[in-house]
């Protein structure tokens, strides 16, 4: 049993290159203090998913353009799409980006984060992949000010680039219920999750996407962690690699970390 009072947790950023192994120390703090997770990734990927439901063939760089740096207005692409779904237009500028491993623009991510968040009244929550950017860091404070809220700490789960790759390739997960696999370290058993669905490979799980993704880690998602740091949020580190990946080490790894704080 953890000696630190779980009342007085209201929000966690867990942080770390994308693949260093957060899920499993994400599920560690949901289960410890009773909190749900918001994943930005996860909702892009729902967007994604409302816009290849709706099976456009066309190419996304018509919606986008080079001189200006920015998307053709939504009525335009209402036209080419055939659409004028928001879930939709939304899911095609998520793809836009996350098809090349890219971070999603700063207005979208934020604007989209904000109406998820505000259904939880802006707290209870592990908040996974967001703040990436120093923007983001800055527009997270707002809102929490704004709403009387506040970060914690930050988690941030350290892992190598190479070991990274070695991983994420050999990922897999459960598109139903989100659960994460490992050929080698979890094997799904016969390819099939635990809930029964069929577990799959992230379509951005590819060298290339997580080599972009590492970068995009260095230039954007570390300063954004920087700036949480200097406005005096501390920053919890754990281990992404265990040597014995067991529940209770990696349960030790986060839980004796976090104490030190309090
Ligand atoms: P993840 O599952 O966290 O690796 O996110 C998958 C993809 O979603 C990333 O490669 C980005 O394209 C996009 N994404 C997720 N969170 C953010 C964010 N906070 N800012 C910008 N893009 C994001």
């Amino acid at each position: 049993m953890s000696k630190i009072n779980v009342d007085n947790i209201t929000n966690i950023v867990v942080s770390g290159k994308s693949g260093a192994g957060k899920q499993p120390r994400i599920d560690v703090l949901v289960e410890e203090f009773g909190l749900e997770q918001l994943s930005t990734g996860d909702i892009f990927r729902s967007y994604l998913g409302k816009f290849n439901e709706y099976r456009y063939t066309g190419s996304l760089e018509n919606f986008w353009n080079e001189d200006e740096n920015q998307f053709i207005s939504d009525d335009e692409i209402a036209k080419g799409l055939g659409t004028g779904d928001k879930d939709v237009i939304l899911g095609m500028k998520a793809k836009y980006f996350v098809d090349k491993g890219l971070f999603v623009p700063d207005y979208i991510t934020n604007a989209l984060f904000e109406s998820f968040f505000a259904k939880k009244d802006y707290r209870g929550q592990v908040l996974d992949g967001y703040p990436r950017t120093p923007e983001q860091s800055k527009f997270l404070l707002k809102i929490l000010e704004k709403n009387n809220s506040k970060i914690d700490f930050v988690l941030l789960v350290d892992n190598t680039d190479e070991r990274i790759i070695a991983r994420t390739v050999k990922r897999r997960i459960c598109p139903k219920c989100k659960k994460v696999y490992h050929l080698e370290y979890k094997p799904p058993k016969d390819g099939k999750c635990v809930c029964g669905a069929e577990v799959i490979q992230r379509f951005d799980d590819t060298e290339e996407k997580i080599r972009s993704r590492l970068n995009e880690f260095q230039d954007k998602a570390l300063p954004a962690l920087n700036y949480l740091k200097d406005k005096g949020i501390s920053v919890v580190n754990v281990p992404g690699h265990l040597e014995e990946f067991t529940p209770e080490n990696i349960k030790n790894s986060v839980m004796s970390e976090v104490e030190k704080l309090y």
